[in-house]
């Protein structure tokens, strides 16, 4: 069978450079790493293709960490969490990356998650990596390049990488479909979990915390058995795995070894039942297709017939003159 067109040209021969930083990442170095990981992230066409060449030479290495995304709103804790779990796990002998999914990195210019002020004493640690969050025009771009930087740490060795993303918005969503555990922070106050509840973002979620807990332990015992109560209601995600309600104090450093021991339950829950490697399957494929998804769409909107064509057709569906229907077949004709 011939290879398409674009996969034979994925395939050549790296160069001494990629090839290089190949070797750099699965020799566990952070200078070719977050080499790579910037290549990744340009926006150059040819950057892009030896990206992937790079990506595709590593892939073998990759899969041996445990992914774990980490929402909540702003102010919730996450990177006093972050922090307090990372430390946590390098006292367990294990290697942390921490990457961030921030749509309005490409807003502000600048990236308000994953930063390594926040996480000043982690940072600082040679077992953790840090890593902000890409600025890229649109959410799927910036989740796109995450996912790709998760690959590359895996193949860099890190034994667990968390996702952080900030509870506003699609990126839970897309951050849920990257990780192997999605957890959600919430603060001990009712009504922030019928937020949740609201945005569907709880639907998603494996496993729920209750941060700040030791400002006020009785109001945290209440959220609990409201969140608890408010699970009921939704259709679990498994039949392996009933969604656990923790509470816990990222300041204090309360409760992260039952976080921790709580994540690997559910890996082993979901080892046995053969939903884990589902779970990282079904992913991959609906990366593909959202990949093709928005591929079609920008090569649509960027083809020159339809970039003639929209404006007019546009105003036509405004005015009433021509159906949305016949316009849309009209300017798809041309792809
Ligand atoms: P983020 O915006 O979700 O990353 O939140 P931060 O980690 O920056 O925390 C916001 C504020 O809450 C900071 O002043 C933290 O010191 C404080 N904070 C975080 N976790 C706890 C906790 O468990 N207990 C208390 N009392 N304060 C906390």
């Amino acid at each position: 069978m011939n290879m398409p067109e674009t996969l034979s040209a994925l395939q050549p021969e790296l160069d001494a450079a990629d090839r290089s930083l190949v070797d750099g990442v699965i020799a566990r170095q952070l200078r070719p790493l977050a080499k790579t990981i910037t290549l990744i992230e340009s926006q150059r066409e040819d950057h892009k293709l030896r990206a992937q060449r790079v990506l595709e030479a590593l892939l073998p290495h990759t899969g041996g960490a445990m992914r774990v995304g980490i929402s909540g709103v702003p102010g919730v804790g996450k990177s006093t969490f972050i922090e307090a779990l990372g430390l946590y796990l390098i006292e367990q002998g294990l290697r942390v990356a921490v990457l961030a999914v921030d749509p309005s990195s490409s807003v502000t210019g600048g990236s308000i998650l994953g930063d390594k002020t926040r996480m000043e004493l982690l940072s600082q640690n040679s077992a953790a990596f840090i890593r902000p969050s890409p600025s890229a025009c649109s959410l799927g771009g910036v989740a796109e390049k995450t996912r790709e930087s998760m690959l590359v740490c895996e193949a860099a060795g890190f034994d667990v990488i968390i996702i952080e993303t900030v509870g506003v918005g699609q990126s839970e969503t897309a951050v849920a479909g990257m990780a192997d555990i999605f957890c959600l922070l919430q603060l001990p106050n009712a009504g922030d979990d019928l937020q949740a509840i609201k945005k569907g973002i709880m639907e998603i979620a494996d496993l729920i915390v209750i941060n700040k807990a030791d400002i006020d332990p009785s109001a945290a015992m209440r959220a609990k058995s409201q969140i608890k109560t408010a699970l009921h209601m939704l259709r679990p995600a498994s039949p392996n795995w009933t969604v656990p309600v923790l509470t816990l104090s990222a300041l204090k450093k309360d409760g992260v070894t039952e976080f921790w021991n709580t994540v690997m339950d559910y890996r082993k829950a979901l080892t046995a039942s053969g939903e884990f490697d589902a779970k990282r399957r079904h992913q991959a494929l609906a990366w593909m297709w959202e990949l093709i998804d928005s591929g079609l769409r920008s090569r649509f909107r960027s083809h020159p017939q339809v970039k003639n064509e929209l404006p007019a057709l546009a105003q036509a569906v405004e005015e009433g003159s021509t159906t949305p229907s016949i316009a849309a077949l009209r300017l798809l004709g041309h792809l």
